[in-house]
């Protein structure tokens, strides 16, 4: 097996054991594998041993690597997860599956334009800044409810879920309790939470999609 494929099945592994811990069932949670900074090689590595499900955080960074890709893995689903420009819409809905970073009624409206120009609708996140960081992006907790009443009525945006990246000196369980919570209260079933350094964590408090670069791929430029 290739360190990809040992690194992956080391990853899965750990998710089924803190799902089943929690009472829940392992397949309810999907591994997003971020290969942001990583190149086509390393991506198909993984793909060729099965994963296929991935994270990228520039629209940009994304079209260099994962056009050729998923014309060869047709079911590769491909999710950004990084913050998205207005003026990057068209060819974030071009290209990818899923949008988990929806935190704004601008970027809501130009998603909704464009989704429907394009006759393709990404399954959309909005991005909940649950520490209430200055410099970090997504919707304030006490914004969220509202938030996704405007994007699912005013905007009719295919919405299925929440996602967080807590403040990284603090404890995330309490992070990750209040996402679940909060989708919960707004009837949406996904929770995007959990990166390599809290997966586990996050799949014990509720996560359907955990997010790991670097216990899959190494670490980022080296
Ligand atoms: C880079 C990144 C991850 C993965 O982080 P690791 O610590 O390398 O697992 C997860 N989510 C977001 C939004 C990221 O930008």
């Amino acid at each position: 097996m290739s360190d990809g494929a040992d690194r992956l099945a080391e990853v899965r592994r750990r998710i089924a054991e803190a799902a089943r811990a929690a009472g829940r069932d392992p397949a309810a949670v999907t591994l997003v594998a971020v290969s942001k900074t990583h190149g086509a090689d390393r991506v198909r590595e993984l793909l060729d041993a099965g994963q296929r499900v991935f994270g990228e955080n520039r629209v940009q960074e994304a079209e260099a690597k994962f056009p050729a890709l998923k014309a060869q893995y047709p079911d590769l689903m491909l999710h950004l997860i990084g913050p998205l420009q207005t003026n990057k819409v068209r060819e974030a809905v071009a290209l990818f599956d899923v949008i988990e970073s929806v935190d704004r009624e601008k970027l809501a409206a130009a998603l909704a334009k464009e989704m429907a120009r394009a006759a393709r609708r990404p399954a959309c996140y909005v991005q909940v800044n649950t520490g209430e960081e200055p410099q970090k992006a997504g919707v304030l907790p006490g914004e969220v409810d509202a938030f996704v009443a405007s994007c699912r009525d005013v905007h009719k945006l295919p919405l299925v879920g929440l996602m967080c990246i807590p403040p990284v000196e603090e404890e995330p369980a309490l992070h990750f309790a209040l996402l679940t919570k909060m989708a919960a209260r707004n009837g949406l079933a996904q929770v995007s939470m959990g990166m390599s350094a809290d997966y586990e964590i996050a799949v014990r408090l509720g996560a359907t999609h955990v997010r790991v670069g670097t216990a899959l791929f190494g670490h980022r430029g080296g």
